[in-house]
Parts: structure tokens; sequence; C-alpha cells
């Protein structure tokens, strides 16, 4: 399927309409790839996230919710901030709260207009989800919703081959 794209890289460098970040509920920044991302996007980022809370999430950004500010000086126009679930916490609830930052995330990208988005592997550092069955959730709920748009690209960009080929293996039987 070539709407599907799976990658090794660094997603700040990606030149698509919108990335997905793996935020925390703060949306003040953090480690791994939101760290990478207000580095390299700048500013203006935190601003606007800073903006979002104040106006619409004075408690933070629940689980699973996602919203979206400028890329600032990211080749991506925008980024869509979502929270994902933290693995050891999420209980019964976890495969629906990692779906809901996927589904989410593409609903804004198709309200943006966006033909292109980029996914981290939400949760799966930090947040510890397992990567064989954040795989699993992250690639079929971008399966189904390609099923009904057929004009959009999704890409899967992977800190390392490590991560990539376990994406890879996982889905095999499911391609
Ligand atoms: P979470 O808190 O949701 O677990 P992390 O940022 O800790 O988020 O990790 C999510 C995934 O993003 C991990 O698999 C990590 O390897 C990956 N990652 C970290 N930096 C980048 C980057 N610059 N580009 C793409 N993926 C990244």
């Amino acid at each position: 399927m070539d709407k599907i794209i799976i990658k090794t890289g660094d997603i700040t460098k990606e030149n698509v309409c919108v990335i997905v970040n793996a935020a925390n509920s703060s949306l003040m920044g953090g480690g791994g790839v939101d760290g990478a991302i207000h580095r390299a996007g700048g500013a203006q980022i935190l601003e606007a996230c800073r903006k979002i809370r104040k106006e619409q999430y004075p408690d933070g950004l629940p689980t699973g919710e996602a919203v979206v500010t400028t890329g600032g000086s990211l080749p991506a126009k925008y980024v869509i901030h979502t929270v994902g679930p933290v693995y050891h916490q999420c209980g019964d609830n976890c495969a629906l709260l990692l779906a809901s930052c996927y589904i989410n995330a593409l609903k804004i990208a198709v309200e943006l207009g966006c033909k292109d988005i980029a996914f981290p592997a939400i949760s799966t550092g930090i947040y510890g989800y397992p990567k064989e069955k954040s795989a699993q959730i992250a690639y079929e709920t971008v399966k189904d919703f390609l099923e009904e748009r057929d004009d959009m690209k999704v890409s899967f960009v992977f800190h390392n081959n490590k991560n990539k080929e376990i994406f890879l293996k996982t889905i095999q039987e499911k391609r």
C-alpha cells in the first residue's frame, strides 16, 4: 500500500503538511520526540501551546485528545499534539486511548486540508507502550481510516531501524 510509508528518521525533518507530536498533557514540551519537535520548531510552537492551555485546556490536554499548532520553523506547516496513554496506568483502556490519538490526529489533518501526515510511534518511549501492541493498533487504525480517504498519505517515522523492524514484522501478516 503506497499510501502508507514506513521509514526510519527524525520526524522533525519530515517535509509534510503536518507532523504529530507525542506530547504530554501539559503541552509544555518534554523529552523524546516532544523535546525534539520543540527544539527544532522554535518558540512559536510553545507559545501556541500556552495559548491552547489558557483558552481551551487549563487542566491539560486529556489522554487520547489532539490539538494543532503552527509548525514554527519546521518544514511541516503544522504540528498536531496528542497525548498517548501511559501504559502502566491505562488498564483496559490502553488500546482505545492509543487508537484515539491516531484517529483524532487524522481528523484534524483532514480539517486542515492536509494530504500528508507523519506519525511517531506514540507512547512507545517514556510512556512504555509495548512496541508490538502499539504497531498493531497504529497500523490498523490508519489502514481503516485510509479506506475512507484515498487522497491521503500517512508516514510512520521510527527513530531507529530496530523500532521500524518491530513494526514491519508485526504488521506483516496484515498488509
Ligand atoms: P511517549 O512519551 O509518547 O512514549 P517518546 O517521545 O518518549 O513519547 O517516544 C515515542 C517514540 O518516539 C519512541 O519510539 C522514540 O524512539 C521516538 N522518537 C524520539 N525522538 C524522535 C524523533 N526525533 N523522530 C521520530 N521519532 C522519535
